[in-house]
């Protein structure tokens, strides 16, 4: 059988919502007062966009076949990430067949070594990885869970991510994770301020609906520790990556002192199957959560998720929209999904990456069929009135 090979590959940014999520304008509950580990500094406390979470910007990746066949995936890298695709990826990339992708990953991230590792270089690497799976869905006429193996359920199940839970409980999802508002440097005024938030919310929602708290890497062992017994009382189901990333043994400390059945998540930040060992073989958390477009791809998921099960752990991604879909619905050890609420006040359900993608699917009722993730590849197109923007060449 003869398969196509690649011909070229080609990065573009774009600016607003996509794939930087954080990209958003005035207003939107993303950028009101978080918790974060710049939240010591009160000049960078009120908005993330103060401290520039939104700096980076969407990139896009595209891989065109041999026979005129193009793949695509986003993520976020913005410019720097352009710039690693073009003048240092491409070379691993063209010319490789399209089911060359273990290789290619490989000498993607062994190339980079020296200044790579995590971080931006990881979320380039994913974003060329989702390319390549994109392209061969394509080729195959086949959804990229079909390359995984298929699905294991004929549905999947979310929770919202967002600023509004008792609404998200209203449309069906079985969870609302809250980011958390005040950090150590606000002191007991502010946890107490956290507690009432929480306090409120499971008054609105009744006792059975999940609650959680996103701390966004912005707390302390102790301050995470007191925030956990305090928020047992109004049924906190878990506590979402309370401390820095490289703080293993902080997170391993913090599995230890929180109260029984209460579950500490933590990983959005970690890559590749080494970082994610570290969590697991620390005994850090009880869900693992990559995110698809910043850990290594779908490629390195396979393998940290392998890692997870093996510690009966459980793989829970980070955002990502149809990135994460198709690999979820694949793993029996994925039981549910994240929805992130992109509506501006978290009042409706939209597209995770709107506008950037066209037939992006959405849960209904806090549920999506698997079957509405049957087109070939991610099944999703690229927006064409995206201002995309190609700063580097090769
Ligand atoms: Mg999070």
């Amino acid at each position: 059988m003869s398969m196509p090979t690649i011909k070229q590959i080609r990065a573009y940014t774009v600016r607003g919502g996509g794939a930087d999520y954080h990209d958003q304008g005035e207003g939107h509950w993303i950028d009101s007062q978080i918790s974060t580990p710049m939240s010591k500094y009160p000049d960078y406390r009120m908005t993330r966009r103060s401290f520039g979470l939104n700096v980076l910007g969407t990139l896009v990746v595209e891989v065109e076949a041999s026979d005129g066949t193009v793949g695509f995936a986003v993520t976020t890298a913005g410019e720097i990430g352009a710039f690693i695709v073009e003048k240092h990826l491409a070379r691993f990339v063209e010319g490789q067949r399209v089911t060359d992708i273990e290789k290619i990953w490989d000498q993607m991230f062994h190339a980079t070594l020296f200044y790579g590792r995590k971080g931006v270089v990881l979320n380039t690497i994913s974003g060329v990885d989702l390319a390549l799976w994109d392209l061969l869905g394509k080729i195959r006429d086949e959804p990229v869970h079909a390359l995984l193996g298929g699905p294991v359920r004929d549905e999947l199940q979310f929770y919202a991510t967002g600023a509004r839970p008792d609404l998200a409980k209203k449309m069906g999802f079985i969870g609302g994770k809250m980011p958390l508002k005040h950090g150590p440097a606000e002191g007991d005024t502010g946890l107490e301020k956290n507690i009432a938030q929480l306090a409120e919310m499971r008054e609105s929602v009744g006792p059975d609906f999940w609650l959680m708290f996103d701390c966004w890497m912005s707390l302390d062992l102790d301050y995470a520790t007191r925030l956990a017994q305090r928020g047992r009382e109004y049924g906190l189901k878990w506590i979402e990556e309370a401390l820095p990333p490289d703080d293993y043994w902080g997170y391993a400390d913090l599995k230890k002192r929180v109260p029984p059945g209460m579950l500490v998540t933590t990983g959005e930040h970690e890559a590749t199957r080494w970082g994610f060992r570290m969590l697991l073989e620390m005994g850090c958390c009880d869900i693992i959560q990559p995110d698809v477009g910043w850990c290594g791809g779908v490629t390195e998921l396979l393998k940290i998720s392998a890692l997870a099960d093996a510690h009966n752990t459980l793989v829970v991604p980070h955002g990502s929209s149809v990135y994460s879909y198709h690999f979820v619905v694949t793993r029996t050890n994925s039981p549910f999904s994240e929805f992130l609420m992109m509506a501006p006040q978290a009042d409706e359900v939209v597209p995770m990456f709107n506008p950037l993608l066209l037939d992006e699917p959405v849960p209904e009722n806090g549920r999506m069929r698997a079957s509405s993730l049957d087109a070939p590849g991610f099944g999703v197109r690229l927006n064409p009135d995206s201002d995309l923007a190609r700063p580097y060449t090769h």
